[in-house]
């Protein structure tokens, strides 16, 4: 499957890791908006939030979970982060494989900043 994401889950292109289970991966962003900004993603291929199922709610409340996970492992238990999940070209996505954003480590701007 031509997917960066998919290639970096299997190791093909090179990532930093932050977290691995058997459902989910995490790793620092390659052009990082803040102090902290990691992706967090289901090994499952799946598009973008418009192409997710019912059956995919456990995995997708996995992924939100390991994403409070390292943010905590960041440090930003007590100073707050953003989850960010971009949908479509609208929302800018660029890599169809959802991932959540993980942002902190200062005080971030305006949503649609
Ligand atoms: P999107 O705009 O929500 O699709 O975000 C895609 C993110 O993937 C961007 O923040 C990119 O910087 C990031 N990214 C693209 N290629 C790589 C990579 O090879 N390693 C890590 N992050 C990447």
């Amino acid at each position: 499957m031509d997917c960066l994401f998919c290639k970096i889950i299997e190791g093909s292109i090179p990532s930093r890791k932050v977290y691995e289970d058997e459902f989910v991966y995490a790793f620092e962003d390659i052009q990082p908006q803040a102090p902290v900004h990691l992706l967090v993603i289901p090994k499952k291929h799946i598009p973008s939030m418009n192409e997710a199922e019912p059956e995919d709610a456990e995995l997708l409340g996995r992924v939100l979970l390991a994403a409070k996970k390292v943010a905590h492992d960041a440090g930003l238990a007590d100073s707050g982060y953003r989850l960010i999940n971009n949908i479509g070209k609208d929302s800018g996505q660029v890599v169809f494989h959802i991932h959540v954003h993980v942002l902190g480590g200062e005080k971030l701007g305006a949503l649609n900043a």
